[in-house]
């Protein structure tokens, strides 16, 4: 469930660093299977969605990273979710507890509010949402492109900074009902009508949504709803206009 976005003044740029998939399970495999495949080879800056541990377990393959592949990587995160990497990834963080001749990390922490900041020239603008009860999570928006991977309930003042909104990259985890972290299709469905995004593509389906079956289902809400509407899938390459 991790997003790769490509821009002109930089290479690629990840979300979650675990990725749900029997095939690419974390960002380590993920990054093996994908990067050749696009030609990607270095990340210039990572964006935190939040801090549950199939968000942030990945952080550790960034340690040899910054050895082997490129000098440091920029990390975007809110102040909570810092707090927690202090405890999950400490030598990740405080890397003068490493011993002498270790090989430490480059990680560059930036903490963000939940206000606008830019990478690279292109400004991202944090969309807060609940992830289970009293627990938050940010989504992103970039020009027209909102990406909310982890969401069991949009707040109302989230909805104005949707609006407008070409491509909907949204969390849809079961096919029947939502459970209390995530949305689950019904939920998913209702929140894209009420968006009304140009395009939607559901993300982080469990084993448990029929892929094609689905698909096929989602297609007749053009004609119904004028709705575009369908799953993603481990590879998929949006081109986008920013
Ligand atoms: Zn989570």
């Amino acid at each position: 469930m991790s997003l790769t976005i490509r821009y002109p003044s930089f290479n690629c740029l990840f979300y979650d660093l675990v990725k749900y998939s029997f095939r690419c399970r974390f960002f380590y495999h993920s990054a093996l299977r994908w990067f050749p495949t696009f030609g990607l080879r270095t990340i210039d800056a990572v964006i935190i969605t939040h801090s549950h541990a199939d968000a942030i377990g990945g952080l550790d393959d960034l340690r040899d990273w910054t050895n082997n592949v490129q000098p440091s990587i920029p990390i975007y995160v809110a102040k909570r979710d810092f707090e927690v990497m202090k405890k999950t990834h400490y030598y990740l963080v405080d890397t003068s507890v490493i011993i002498p001749g270790a090989a430490v990390s480059e990680l560059q922490f930036n903490i963000i509010q939940e206000e606008s900041f830019i990478v690279h020239g292109l400004k991202f603008t944090p969309l807060p949402v609940w992830h289970g009860r009293g627990y938050r999570s940010l989504g992103f928006r970039f020009g027209n492109v909102c990406y909310i991977s982890d969401v069991s309930e949009i707040p109302e003042e989230t909805y104005t900074l949707l609006e407008d909104c070409d491509l909907l990259i949204m969390d849809a985890l079961r096919p029947d009902r939502s459970s209390s972290t995530h949305f689950g299709l019904p939920k998913a469905l209702e929140e894209v009508k009420k968006i009304r995004p140009r395009r939607t593509l559901f993300t982080g389906m469990m084993h448990l949504m029929d892929h094609e079956a689905v698909n096929e289902d989602l297609a007749k809400l053009m004609d119904s709803d004028g709705l575009d509407i369908q799953l993603s899938y481990d590879g998929l390459t949006v081109p986008v206009k920013l």
